[in-house]
């Protein structure tokens, strides 16, 4: 009998799933070879690519260094750090646009839009061009069309930013596996080159953004513990304020107040350059002139003024690290190992200072600039069902859950939960007949949900009417792996359901996110209390119109006085609910519970009697 034998075909991929770092400053494309070796596309940094694109015309699109070089020639077409604007709001940015070079459209409604030539741009779109191009170039090293990719973003982007990521790519022609954080693809990098077990933080300090994560590592199984960091810090911020100082020096020097656009740039671009130069020497010379002006500045740059100006930039980062520290639960001698991401942790200082705060030198033998498109990479590799010994987990910054009565928050996801997590919990009604239920989605972790974040909000309906108390609803939250949120609600008694995926149209930055933390820690006492006098309100409520129900109801069963009883106490609870002691409106909750115990009592008695014949309860 003749049997087939399988063609082995070698050691050829699965599929062809690139890692892709789309960062603020810089761009890499990753991946993982035949040899199952990890490698970034183009040698000698040369994969680097600016994350920079000049729109010169319709249709007329360049990308990367090219594009650079024209942020002094068109610097109104060309755009920058778009993945600050990723998922924003003008609102949002407003505050920044005076650091951009680039126009804003001015409205207020929706998405932030960049205005090139009287033609409006999403951040989504302007993302796509940059991922166009990295697509074509790993098409261009592979030799073969690039379809997938595994995209990484800051662990505190929240579902708008990591939507309007995984929208670029799509718009860029590539399917997105996954949306990875940042700093999780560099513990998968680093797991790969060490086999390490333990405890990792992973300090990474980029162009615009700084994230810490400290990382569980066992078996092949990444954990995140914790996260933190702010999305609006970076080497940016010091590129910024070695301007501001050079620019008090054109001033001061040459009398040159106001620069060109143009101008502007070539003064960062000096200020960058000096920053990078000082991370190996000690001092160098610094020149550069403003053509417009006809000015050549020059003057010596010491690493020492250096940091002083960046110190307190630097110092910034370290109250995150100390945050999430306490997070996880750990004291510095928990961490086994400190790893080193993003281009602006080559400056000694930073080095020092994470190595003092962990207590313990940094681990930087792996590429800064290159070590999140490689942990993507190997990321894509497992997805392209190429690997199976790793598995990751990632957290939620920000708790989530729903309003309940009284403006409460009903917490489903507690933050610092590993994700994908899905949570189901149950609630019912507290006024009588209603016929459709609100939810309201809500992020923080504030005690009411005003001071939280809202989400979203829909309604399940339409039920059928019934008493308060009666109706039982499943809220179900799931999060995916990519911490793409969807809410489920479920009339359990008529199987009627809605659901909403959340994907805010406001971006959330770290401001917020470090606001929201520090309010609700501050503000818990307060916010105890508060949610005391509300729960002591619900519940005497409740009471109130149980009793009120039973007295109208079993009038029969009223004796003489009783009613007048009951409403004096009634009378005294409401003045009481009015106010905020929640201990006064206890003592009176548990006296009308005393006061009407005997005519429940009676009641019970009464349809047990009718259920059971005419015996006295106390005969049965
Ligand atoms: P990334 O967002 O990780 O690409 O990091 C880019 C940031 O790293 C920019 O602010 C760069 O100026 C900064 N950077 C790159 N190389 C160096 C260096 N040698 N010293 C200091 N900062 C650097």
């Amino acid at each position: 009998m003749a049997s087939l034998l399988q063609i082995d075909l070698g050691p050829g991929r699965k599929r062809r799933v690139v890692g892709i770092d789309l960062g603020t400053t810089n761009s890499l494309v990753a991946y993982i070879d035949e040899h199952d070796q990890p490698g970034v596309i183009g040698a000698d940094g040369d994969g680097i690519v600016p994350s920079v694109i000049a729109v010169l015309g319709q249709g007329d699109v360049v990308v990367g260094r090219r594009a650079k070089e024209h942020l002094f020639t068109d610097t109104e077409k060309t755009v920058y750090s778009v993945k600050r604007l990723m998922g924003k709001s003008y609102n949002d940015v407003e505050r920044d646009t005076h650091l951009l070079s680039y126009r804003l459209a001015p409205r207020r409604e929706g998405l932030v839009r960049v205005e090139i030539a009287g033609t409006e741009y999403t951040p989504i779109e302007l993302s796509a061009m940059i991922l166009r191009d990295l697509k074509a170039r790993a098409e261009e090293h592979f030799g073969e069309t690039v379809t997938a990719a595994v995209i990484t973003v800051p662990a505190y982007f929240n579902d708008a930013q990591r939507q309007a990521t995984k929208d670029a790519g799509k718009l860029a022609g590539l399917d997105v596996l996954r949306i990875l954080n940042e700093p999780t693809a560099a513990a998968l990098a680093y797991g790969l080159d060490q086999e390490r077990k333990g405890t990792v933080a992973v300090y990474d300090l980029g162009g615009g953004t700084f994230d810490i994560s400290i990382l569980r590592l066992e078996g092949g199984v990444y954990q995140v513990l914790a996260t933190g960091g702010d999305t609006y810090l970076g080497g940016d911020d010091i590129d910024q304020a070695i301007m501001t100082r050079l620019r008090s020096e054109l001033a001061e020097q040459h009398g040159v107040a106001e620069v060109t656009p143009q101008e502007l740039q070539q003064i960062r671009d000096a200020a960058e350059r000096a920053k990078q130069a000082l991370s190996t020497a000690e001092e160098i010379a610094m020149e550069f002139t403003l053509a417009d002006h006809a000015v050549t500045f020059h003057r010596a740059f010491r690493r020492d003024e250096l940091e002083e100006i960046a110190g307190p930039i630097i110092e910034r980062t370290m109250e995150p690290c100390r945050r999430a520290l306490r997070d996880a639960g750990l004291a510095a001698a928990g961490i086994d190992a400190v790893v080193l991401v993003g281009g602006s942790t080559r400056m000694p200082l930073v080095k020092q200072r994470v190595g003092e705060i962990f207590e313990r030198e940094p681990f930087d033998s792996l590429n800064p600039d290159e070590v999140v498109a490689l942990g993507a990479a190997i990321q894509a590799d497992v997805l392209s069902g190429n690997r199976r010994d790793t598995l990751l987990l990632d957290v939620v910054p920000l708790s989530l859950g729903i309003e309940t009565v009284g403006g409460m928050m009903s917490v489903l996801i507690p933050r610092n939960t590993t994700i994908p997590t899905q949570v189901r919990d149950h609630y019912t009604t507290f006024v009588d007949n209603q016929t459709g239920i609100n939810i309201n989605v809500y992020q923080g972790e504030r005690e009411f949900v005003r001071d939280n974040r809202q989400l979203a909000a829909f309604t399940l309906g339409p039920l059928p009417p019934l008493p308060a108390g009666m109706p039982k609803i499943e809220v179900a939250f799931t999060i995916d792996a990519d911490g793409i949120l969807r809410v489920k609600a479920k009339d359990m008694r008529t199987g009627t359901e809605q659901e909403i995926d959340v994907r805010p149209s406001y971006g959330l930055t770290e401001d917020e996110v470090e606001r929201m933390l520090r309010e609700s820690i501050e503000r818990a006492q307060d916010d105890i209390n508060e949610r005391m006098v509300v729960e002591a309100r619900t519940e005497a409520e409740t009471l109130i119109q149980a009793a009120t129900k039973t007295v109208e109801k079993h009038a029969d069963l009223v004796e003489a006085g009783e009613r007048e009883r009951i409403e004096e106490i009634i009378g005294r609870m409401r003045e009481a609910m009015h106010g905020g002691d929640h201990r006064l409106i206890r003592e009176i909750t548990e006296e009308l519970d005393h006061v009407t115990e005997p005519l429940a009592q009676r009641v019970m008695n009464d349809s047990v009697q009718k259920g059971i014949g005419q015996k006295k309860i106390e005969e049965v």
